[in-house]
């Protein structure tokens, strides 16, 4: 019998040309363990997912729980569910108005292909304006709004009428037209290695949304459940979008999305056609269950009031001749290094030392540093000195 490594090379399909390769064979709080019970400290939360680390026990207490009372019952929004009409209120309660109707998903791709349709249901329009070097998902309509081309042009023909502009950029806001059904926009852009918006600039993006009756779809998929800062990354550029995208982080490690609007908007949904969107394991039960906890754990906590000093720990230990620039919101963080042979140099040094890293899709010069908001102090000290290590070994070598 082949060994799993050979088998997953084998018989899982490949898409990456280097896959880190590494065997999980368990996974607590802030560590990943390999078979020989090596420890490595997960710096980049699984891309933006565990916030409150792997297996928080509360988490997986409310999933067991949840797995011995029932799993699947029927498809979305038949049967009334404790867990899902429970994450759904307290969601709710702690958005601004009017975002109060929760559509549940399976993953990030689904929110943006549900808020797409939605947005195009509710306007009558169906012109979407997204921005350059964003990333809203890999289906065939969240890849029509990915530029740039290469990594989409081998599946054209995608969705037509899709208008791309620079993000931060305020001139360009004028294409967004009467045409314009939606704007789709990642609060703080990631995968082009961590922008946050410039001054001002959310706020005339939703000012020229609601001058021209196009709906603001705001993608916190990445950015979701605290790790700028806030809950909600747009809570701090004092704007509310028409409608919220979140996934990743929010089911705790379990899968789990939603786009999030109005119940006035979101009940165009369910008439002409009716059933206008429909998910069989959408808000599946277990996952509403482990994303309660999670959402619950962390509004008890103040992990999310922690985020801006262990942002500002990061930023002062960060500091090396070779590294070009730091970009950070909050526990979300891009070090920026002279190429992409370096970073991909420093990922395999810090691995070796037991510190996962990672690299952006749009930026492949810079560092991804996103870790769980439980994260220590002396873990942010230790972690930033195998960083520094790595990059003073590769400019030896
Ligand atoms: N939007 C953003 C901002 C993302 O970072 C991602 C995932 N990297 C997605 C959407 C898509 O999420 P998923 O992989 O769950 O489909």
């Amino acid at each position: 019998m082949a060994n799993l490594r050979q088998l997953f090379l084998q018989n899982i399909a490949q898409t990456s040309v280097a896959p880190l390769m590494l065997q999980i064979e368990r996974a607590e709080g802030m560590y990943l363990y390999d078979p020989d019970g090596k420890a490595y400290l997960d710096l980049i939360a699984g891309i933006g997912v565990s916030g409150l680390g792997h297996r928080h026990p509360r988490v997986v207490e409310a999933a067991k729980a949840q797995l011995d009372q029932y799993l699947h019952t029927l498809v979305y929004g038949e049967f009334v569910l404790a867990p899902q009409v429970r994450l759904a209120e307290l969601l709710a309660r702690h958005l601004p108005d009017p975002l109060d109707s929760v559509y549940f998903v399976n993953s990030g791709t689904e929110a943006t292909e549900g808020a797409m349709k939605l947005a195009k249901r509710h306007t009558g329009r169906f012109e979407i304006v997204a921005c350059k070097k964003a990333y809203h998902g890999s289906t065939q309509g969240a890849a029509s709004l990915m530029w740039p081309k290469d990594f989409t042009q081998a599946f054209h023909p995608l969705l037509p009428g899709i208008r791309h502009i620079e993000y931060n950029c305020e001139w360009c806001l004028q294409q967004i037209t009467e045409q314009t059904a939606a704007v789709v926009v990642e609060t703080v852009q990631g995968e082009w290695g961590i922008r946050p918006p410039a001054e001002g600039y959310l706020k005339k993006l939703r000012q020229r949304c609601s001058e021209v009756g196009a709906l603001l779809i705001l993608d916190e998929i990445q950015a979701g459940y605290g790790r700028t800062g806030s809950l909600f990354a747009f809570e701090q550029y004092g704007i509310v979008p028409d409608i919220l995208l979140l996934a990743k982080g929010m089911g705790g490690g379990m899968p789990i999305g939603a786009f999030v609007a109005s119940r006035e908007v979101m009940s165009c949904l369910s008439f002409d056609p009716p059933l206008g969107h429909i998910t069989t394991f959408g808000g599946h039960p277990v996952c509403c269950a482990a994303a309660l906890a999670t959402l619950e754990t962390l509004l008890e906590s103040d992990l999310i009031q922690q985020v801006k000093s262990k942002e500002k720990l990061f930023l002062e230990l960060l500091r090396h001749p070779a590294i070009v620039e730091v970009r950070s919101a909050g526990l979300w963080l891009a070090v920026e290094l002279e190429s992409f042979d370096v970073v991909q140099a420093v990922i395999q040094y810090c691995l070796r030392q037991g510190l996962i890293t990672d690299w952006f899709l749009f930026n492949d010069r810079s560092l991804r540093i996103a870790p769980p908001l439980i994260i220590t102090e002396a873990q942010i000290r230790w972690a930033c000195g195998v960083i520094l290590e790595a990059i003073e070994q590769r400019i030896r070598n």
